[in-house]
């Protein structure tokens, strides 16, 4: 991959193997992939003052038959200022520089482009995941780096997406593979966070909150123990995973789907009205009662859910959830019902913000 030993000024021999060590602790120092992302940029964004990263997620290899990739744009870093999760569509890129992102991809290796007019070169940089796929690109423009600074930024690279692949990977459940509890506190505060700069922004503009919606799903099996029971633990091992499969195809990829706990599960996911919510659950409900899961035959599910508005918390949000399913499972159980619901109904009473009434397992 780096076969051009010749270096011009040489930028990484200003660097001290010092401030390397330091920004490699900097990286390696958050368990969130945002600010893994937006620590890579500021190291990168010191170590080559005056240099332009902007770091895509791809998404897609090819869009509509072409040849062409899908980007997202997770972070801009220049001059020092970092800008993070920017939603920008790639064919604001022009076509050459899809065409040379295109060939790392293909080729799986650094791709240099020099215009020697503009005196700017640009280098795209393949960035591989776990199973070594193509999980994004580093495209830096500046002046013509040094072998050097190339072999470091591509250092940099591989420890910033191994590290990714290990925290991934400890956000998994080792049974389903879906996302484990440990990060739903901070998937649920995220949103929380985002609604009330949304609010913030809206006010300022005389505008109503409207548009998308976020709702916590929260699903439980029900009677469970009796397949345990009846069929043993690994036919209800099986059982979870098949349901997990069947959440996977039911949910948008964009939508966040965790094991709560033993055969507890939350799904996060936004809709523009409260009707398609309602029609997401049901829809959830009805194609798991009619899956045959293999030797045990029918399984429902009961379903709990709430919005993710303005809540004080993560811990309220869930309890919400946890109301509306405690009633499910009083009423029938195989039913989905909204906290909000049942609460403008008189069915149940306002979840307490210090109160813990759950129906949660904890392990
Ligand atoms: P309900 O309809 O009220 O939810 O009844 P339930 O039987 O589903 O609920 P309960 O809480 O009484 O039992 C849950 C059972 O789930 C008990 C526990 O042994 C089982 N369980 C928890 N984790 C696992 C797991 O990883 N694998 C298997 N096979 N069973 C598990
Ligand atoms: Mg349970
Ligand atoms: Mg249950």
């Amino acid at each position: 991959m780096f076969q051009d030993r010749k270096s011009n000024c040489g930028l990484v021999n200003k660097i001290s193997t010092l401030r390397i060590v330091d920004s490699l602790a900097e990286i390696t120092r958050y368990k969130d992939r945002e600010l893994l992302e937006r620590s890579l940029a500021i190291t990168l964004s010191e170590l080559f003052l005056s240099e332009e990263f902007r770091f895509y997620r791809v998404s897609n290899t090819v869009v509509e038959n072409e040849n062409r990739v899908k980007l997202s744009l997770l972070i801009y870093a220049n001059q020092g200022i970092v800008i993070s999760e920017q939603q920008v569509n790639d064919y604001e890129l022009p076509d050459w520089v899809l065409n040379l992102i295109t060939r790392a991809i293909e080729q799986r290796e650094l791709v240099e482009h020099h215009d020697i007019e503009a005196d700017v070169a640009y280098i795209i940089y393949p960035v591989y995941g776990k199973q070594e796929d193509i999980y994004g690109i580093l495209l830096h423009s500046g002046k013509q780096p040094s072998f050097e600074s190339k072999r470091l930024i591509y250092g940099l690279l591989r420890i910033y997406s191994n590290y990714l692949a290990l925290l991934e990977e400890s956000h998994r459940d080792t049974l389903t593979s879906l996302l484990n509890r440990e990060i739903l506190d901070s998937e649920i505060t995220k949103i929380l966070v985002s609604n009330a700069q949304f609010q913030q922004k809206c006010t300022r503009n005389r505008r109503t909150l409207d548009g998308c919606h976020a709702w916590l799903c929260l699903l439980d099996v029900d009677h469970f123990k009796r397949i345990n029971d009846e069929w043993g633990h690994l036919y209800g091992d099986e059982v979870l995973i098949l349901l997990a499969r069947q959440l996977e195809l039911i949910f948008r990829k964009e939508d966040l789907l965790f094991r709560y706990g033993g055969e507890e599960f939350v799904a996060l996911f936004r809709t523009f009205s409260y009707e398609d919510a309602q029609s997401v659950c049901e829809r959830t409900r009805e194609t798991i009662a009619q899956y045959a899961f293999p030797g045990v035959g029918q399984v429902t599910i009961s379903i709990g859910v709430t919005e993710i508005t303005r809540q004080p918390g993560s811990s309220i949000v869930i309890g919400q959830a946890d109301k509306a399913l405690y009633y499910v499972k009083g009423h029938g159980r195989n039913q989905s019902c909204f906290y909000e619901d049942l609460l403008s109904r008189g069915l149940i009473e306002a979840q307490a913000v210090n109160q813990h009434t759950s129906t949660i397992d904890f392990f």
